[in-house]
């Protein structure tokens, strides 16, 4: 065993195979793997072995189509097959709901070149014989799905990475990690001390162990997880025979099942409502090849929905049952990338699909360990989405719903209520008395609507409009036309200070900064000039800045400001930053009449001249100590007041009484977004991601290459000087009674003189090739119906919806999305149209906000 290495990998599962095989190739021979027993020692030697491409993220299924696609590379480096059946897959609508919702992922597979095509359940069922077809009402079929050997592809990595030079060490646990002041990495194991410049937590099972080595709790948890294997079936071997064909992958969303043919016999697994964590607290060292005992019980109601809708299945008996735990996330998406307040720690865990997930896992985290960047979108994964209120106990809870809902709808109105509420501001029963619906944002309880008085604070889920429609119109209108306010505590908030604080932001931004009592608006973009943030900046004082961003980017973003803190030289370490978190608290007052409410609240001129459209101030609030900022998102005459929370009901009991002689209404977040839809603002991780540069979202001014040197400029210079092949709009949509929702395909008739637009920085990037070739999907589709491609006639679809609804105050369903520059400006009719739950709505882009385009009453 070395004593000195580059990188450690801890843990030899198909995760950290995959993660030493990328490291290896991306350049990287210096690294050990360290395994505490045997390969695929943890979750990996028992997975049932399936794989597919359809996630509810858009950016992972990436991930995992690239997965699937890297199978053959490492069986041909490694000499070592995988086992690799690549037999398609259905999944299985049984309600109109379930429908809709597959409609939603077949559009978005358009744009990612994905093959998936919606087939009828005699088509699904002539390439899986054994179900009763007048259970379901659809389906859809997607041909990237199969099966593998999940102990022989582990293997194949692990021979792939030593065949490039990795090392391997079996046999030998972790058990201490310490960091030297120069950073180094003391990886103590039983057998020694290695120093390593990179840790990578690989530990699957053991992963939130790791984490605690270095003082991190990690959301992470282990649940148990059955499958079945039949006896062999006579009619799984006739099918065989009489189609030369194995039977597909069937995933039956009713009973949160999935089955597959395996040998002559069928595999079923479930995801059991009355689903059991493993080892909530502390997982044992001394677990290892051992299985858990079954539980027919607990996946009774499951095998009952299966039985009845797979009635071939029952009549076989059952060979064995197979119990074993895997690890999941809050979210059920992986955990990568460097943990924020660590140098040089890394995590790829919580991977509750190895098999389709490995790959894409292991080629992020390599980019962002070798070139400071993952290289494409990986936000739906990033170990820095979620917060401190992410707890041991709050993990539980959520894992446990997440687990029973795998394959279970969530609405685009669905709030899910595990481990709710977990951080309030001292609103929330002032929220809930004025019948708030409320929402959790990033862990705080925030109001999305107000229900009429009388009627319960309920969504009712849909992917239509739904009973919000009629209230959130009313709080836009009253918002609009007098005064509305809103908590906006779900904001992130920083204070930056100390000595060489301008200079530290002029190097992060690239907008200028604010002179004393100002504000900006300035995007922030990484060295390949990709947007990575969107911020507000006040300056509060000398060398004291306020900064007000996306909440659920908090770590995101303290991640990016401690790396790129001051060093070395004088002012090394003498910028400081600060996130309140929830101890800053705040308010949003808007409409033509807030000026007159807050006039009534401050013992200041708050006149148009005194107190100017992008001003910050200090000043007390109905007696509470509060910054002020004249600015608001819904794009109206407003202000953004912050406060301590024990100020905050205060300053709202103030407003509301003040508020009463100008027709004060409450508002939630969703009216916010409707009216920010109306000024073509965008939102951060919807428009603004960082697959875009801040030319292709529109950010234009914002960017100031004159201003000075700051990180990214060169590549924004470029994009600029080169024209940004992509450019954000918004459209005017013509929907019935459904609006986007986001990742809706956009298509246009432009014939085929048009050129190519790939999605940025991805790899495999959904290609709008309009050179006349026509993209069909499957051919692998036994007996399914024709295929719809990505292009129909003179109609191909050119970009992609980012997010959208209904804008209530001009009454007109809107979206905005990502289309080829030179499309960007035509706002011809008939040229567009957007896919909304399997309907191609007509659409037109326009270029200027609908709601006040002089932006005039912001100013008065
Ligand atoms: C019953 C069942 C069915 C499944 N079916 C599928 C499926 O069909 N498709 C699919 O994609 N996934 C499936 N999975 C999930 C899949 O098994 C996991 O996604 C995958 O195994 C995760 O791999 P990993 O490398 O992250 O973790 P693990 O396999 O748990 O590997 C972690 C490794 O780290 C080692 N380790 C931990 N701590 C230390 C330490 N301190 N020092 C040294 N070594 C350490 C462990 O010994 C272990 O070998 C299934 C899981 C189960 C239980």
């Amino acid at each position: 065993m070395k004593s000195h290495v580059k990188a450690v990998v801890i843990g030899g599962g198909v995760v950290g195979c995959s993660v030493l095989y990328h490291l290896a190739k991306a350049g990287w021979t210096d690294i050990m793997l360290i395994e505490r027993s045997e390969l695929t020692s943890g979750s990996s030697w028992h997975a049932a072995g399936g794989f597919h491409t359809l996630n509810g993220d858009p950016n992972v299924a990436k991930l995992q189509a690239y997965t699937v696609q890297l199978y053959k590379e490492i069986e041909e480096i490694s000499g070592q097959s995988c086992s690799l059946h690549l037999t398609g897959g259905v999944m299985m609508a049984d309600t109109p709901a379930r429908m809709d919702f597959l409609r939603l992922a077949h559009a978005k597979g358009r744009y990612l070149g994905m093959d998936t095509e919606l087939i009828t359940p005699s088509e699904a069922k002539a390439m899986f014989p054994l179900m009763d077809e007048t259970n379901f009402v659809g389906a859809m079929w997607d041909p990237v799905e199969g099966h593998l050997d999940p102990s022989g592809t582990t293997i194949a990595y692990s021979k792939a990475a030593k065949k490039l030079g990795a090392e391997i060490v079996l046999r030998n646990r972790v058990v201490e990690l310490t960091q030297e002041v120069d950073g180094t990495w003391n990886v103590v194991t039983e057998q020694g001390t290695v120093k390593a410049e990179h840790v990578v937590n690989c530990g699957g099972l053991w992963a939130r162990e790791i984490g605690r080595m270095v003082g991190v709790e990690l959301p992470v948890l282990a649940m148990e997880h059955m499958y079945l294997l039949t006896e062999p079936m006579p009619e799984v071997e006739e099918f065989n025979k009489s189609t030369g064909r194995e039977m597909i992958g069937v995933l039956d969303f009713k009973g949160e099942i999935y089955t597959r043919q395996e040998r002559n016999g069928i595999l079923l697994g479930t995801y059991e409502k009355a689903c059991k964590p493993w080892s909530p607290v502390n997982t044992p060292w001394d677990f290892g090849h051992e299985l858990l005992q079954p539980d027919i019980d607990r996946i009774a109601p499951s095998l009952e929905i299966g039985f009845k809708h797979f009635p071939g299945i029952e009549k076989a008996g059952i060979k064995q049952i197979i119990n074993g735990p895997f690890t999941f996330a809050l979210d059920g998406n992986p955990l990568v990338g460097p943990v924020q307040g660590l140098t040089n720690f890394w995590c790829a865990c919580a991977v509750m699909a190895g098999f389709s997930q490995g790959g894409g896992v292991g080629l992020a985290l390599s980019n962002w360990m070798v070139h400071g960047d993952p290289g494409f979108d990986v936000w739906g994964m990033d170990v820095a989405r979620f917060g401190e209120w992410a707890s041991l106990r709050y993990t539980n809870a959520k894992v446990r719903e997440n687990y029973s809902r795998r394959f279970s709808i969530r609405f685009p109105n669905e709030e899910l209520p595990a481990a709710r509420p977990a951080q309030t501001t001292p609103l929330y029963d002032t929220m809930l008395a004025n019948n708030a619906v409320m929402g959790d944002s990033w862990g705080l309880e925030t109001p999305l609507w107000f229900a009429p008085k009388g009627k319960e604070p309920k969504d009712i889920l849909s992917f239509h409009r739904s009973n919000d429609f009629g209230p959130i119109g009313e709080e836009v209108r009253a918002t609009r036309e007098r005064v509305g306010v809103t908590e906006i505590a779900n904001f992130a908030k920083y204070e930056v200070s100390g000595p060489g604080t301008e200079d530290f932001l002029n190097r992060l931004m690239t907008n200028r900064m604010p002179k004393t009592g100002r504000i900006v608006l300035t995007p922030m973009i990484n060295e390949f000039g990709k947007l990575i943030g969107d911020f507000t900046i006040a300056k509060a004082g000398e060398d004291r800045f306020m900064i007000w961003g996306s909440s659920a980017a908090q770590k995101y973003h303290m991640r990016w400001f401690e790396k790129h803190l001051p060093k070395d030289g004088p002012r090394a370490s003498e910028v400081r930053i600060h996130r309140f978190d929830q101890t800053l608290v705040g308010l949003s007052i808007a409409g033509p009449k807030s000026r007159d409410l807050l006039q009534k609240l401050v013992d200041v001129d708050i006149s148009t001249k005194a107190f100017r459209f992008m001003d910050f101030r200090e000043m007390a609030v109905g007696g509470a100590p509060c910054m002020v900022n004249r600015i608001t998102y819904t794009g109206d005459l407003g202000y953004e007041i912050w406060m301590a929370p024990a100020y905050q009901r205060l300053v709202y009991k103030a407003i509301k009484e003040a508020g009463e002689e100008f027709g004060l209404v409450d508002f939630g977040m969703r009216a916010l977004l409707s009216m920010r839809l109306e000024k073509n603002f965008p939102t951060w991780f919807r428009e603004l991601r960082p697959i875009y540069g801040p030319f292709e979202g529109a950010m234009d001014r914002f960017i100031k290459l004159e201003k000075n040197d700051f990180i990214g400029r060169e590549a924004a210079a470029k994009e600029q000087a080169e024209g940004p092949k992509l450019r954000r709009v918004s459209f005017f949509v013509d929907a019935a009674d459904a609006d986007v929702m986001g990742d809706e395909p956009i298509w246009a008739k432009v014939g085929k003189d048009y050129g190519t637009v790939e999605k940025p920085h991805g790899y495999g990037a959904p290609r709008f090739d309009t050179s006349g070739e026509e993209v069909r999907g499957s051919k692998a589709a036994q007996g399914a119906s024709a295929v719809r491609g990505i292009v129909d006639g003179d109609w191909r679809v050119v970009g992609w919806v980012t997010s959208g609804g209904y804008a209530h105050y001009v009454q007109k369903s809107m979206a905005q999305g990502y289309v080829p520059a030179a499309l960007a400006e035509d706002e011809s009719t008939g040229l567009f149209e957007i896919e909304i739950l399997g309907h191609r709505r007509p659409a037109r882009i326009n270029v200027e906000p609908p709601f006040d385009p002089s932006g005039e009453k912001m100013r008065t």
